[in-house]
């Protein structure tokens, strides 16, 4: 009921609608997916990874690290690194597939006693793409965070940081008068949505992967279409007769030599 008490007792000149629309908490989702396999998962830098090819044109993967090193041959890699799938593409020299960034400059605004909306701010013109969306969440300190993004950050592409978070400044003061921002700590970064190039640069329908050899590229296009993608990764693996092996030894010996991976700190923290 959080939108009804953020707007309760304000005259609004136009209308307002609570949508069915759900907001995923996406710190606590990837903690969820990676706590059967935190053991698992290693912290790897980029240039102690090498793929080589074997004689039936597989590839496999050569892991040094300091004095250890460690090769692991796969039925079937898997890369599903969002953006950072362009630079695995380009170091295994894999030829069927192109990749594209779409950029958006995003702000976000925190400050104590902040309160916590969902909205999305549509505007006179019912484009596709809302004018500001607003999203809230919670930094360290306990306090509250609006997030922004829709056209703000698709139209702020190219703009100064400065430029960027005046305008900001000026939609929030505009929509909501009555919330005082003059002390938020405000900023903007530049992250990009990454996906296959399969439709001229726009964003593909669905989520996509593409297989060269025994290496799959996966994208799920939207958050929302994961289950998408990983039937389309099953639906694969099962025509490919590849299924689960014993990886108990390539992880001990993983275990050995690497730090098993953390998850990051969001922009605000
Ligand atoms: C600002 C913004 C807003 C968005 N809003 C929505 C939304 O409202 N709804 C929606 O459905 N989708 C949304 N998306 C899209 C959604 O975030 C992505 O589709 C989704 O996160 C992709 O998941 P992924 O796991 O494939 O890639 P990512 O989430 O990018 O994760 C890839 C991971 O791989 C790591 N990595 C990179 N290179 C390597 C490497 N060489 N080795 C190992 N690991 C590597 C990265 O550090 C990262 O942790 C949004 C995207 C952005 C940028």
């Amino acid at each position: 009921m959080t939108i009804r008490i953020f707007f309760s007792g304000i005259n609004i000149d136009g209308s307002l609608y609570r949508l069915p629309d759900f907001v995923i908490d996406t710190a606590a989702l990837l903690e969820k997916l990676a706590e059967p396999v935190w053991p698992r998962i290693f912290q790897i830098d980029e240039n102690n990874i090498d793929f080589s090819k074997n004689d039936s044109s597989n590839y496999s993967v050569c892991i040094q690290l300091d004095e250890s090193r460690i090769d692991i041959s796969a039925a079937q890699i898997i890369f599903c690194a969002g953006e950072g799938n362009a630079a695995l593409i380009e170091q295994t020299a894999i030829q069927t597939i192109d990749t594209q960034v779409r950029p958006l400059h995003m702000v976000y605004m925190k400050k104590q006693n902040l309160p916590r909306m969902f909205v999305h701010y549509v505007g006179d013109d019912f484009s596709l793409t809302p004018k500001v969306t607003i999203t809230s969440h919670q930094d360290k300190q306990g306090q509250t965070v609006w997030y922004m993004g829709g056209d703000l950050a698709e139209e702020g592409v190219g703009k100064a940081k400065e430029e960027q978070i005046e305008i900001a400044q000026e939609l929030v003061r505009r929509l909501f008068p009555w919330i005082d921002t003059s002390d938020g700590e405000w900023n903007s970064f530049v992250i990009n949505r990454a996906e296959a190039n399969i439709n001229n640069n726009y964003r593909p329908d669905d989520a996509f992967i593409a297989t060269e050899s025994n290496i799959m590229v996966a994208w799920p296009t939207k958050l929302t279409l994961t289950p998408s993608l990983a039937d389309k990764v099953l639906d694969t693996l099962q025509s490919k007769s590849v299924s689960a092996a014993d990886s108990g030894e390539a992880q001990s010996m993983l275990a050995d030599v690497a730090k098993v991976a953390e998850t990051a700190n969001a922009y605000w923290d």
